[in-house]
């Protein structure tokens, strides 16, 4: 992985950008976003070069499966998961997805709203 067109998950992956990690192993990283929009807010991230969720393989599948057994970890660990929380994928522009690298936000401490803006 890597190259001139490094993305910026990709630099935190390869610790050349600094993030507050709070998993990690060999398939997917997950930091605190940097830009929170609520008291909890992890982004979950494959490491395979993945530019959204609408480039996934069926080879892909198990990986994806591993981010959702890592989110259901980690609302447990930040302490969302009882009172709830939100798992969200942007993807594209009207999706408003700013980082073409697939990642999933866990969002949660606060009640959130329904249709979402
Ligand atoms: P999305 O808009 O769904 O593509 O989400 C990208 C997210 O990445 C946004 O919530 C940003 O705040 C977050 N983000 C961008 N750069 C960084 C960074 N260097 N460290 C942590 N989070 C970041």
């Amino acid at each position: 992985m890597g190259g001139i067109m490094k993305g910026i998950f990709e630099k935190i992956i390869d610790r050349e950008v600094h993030a507050e990690i709070v998993y990690e192993d060999d398939r997917v990283i997950a930091f605190e976003d940097i830009n929170p929009v609520a008291p909890k807010h992890l982004l979950v991230v494959p490491k395979q070069r993945i530019r959204s969720l609408q480039e996934i393989e069926t080879e892909d599948l198990p990986l994806l499966g591993h981010c959702l057994w890592v989110l259901r970890q980690l609302a447990e660990q930040s302490g969302v998961a009882q009172e709830g929380y939100r798992v969200v994928n942007n993807v594209g522009e009207y999706g408003g997805q700013t980082v073409e690298h697939l990642h999933f936000h866990l969002i949660g401490g606060r009640a959130m709203t329904w249709p979402p803006g």
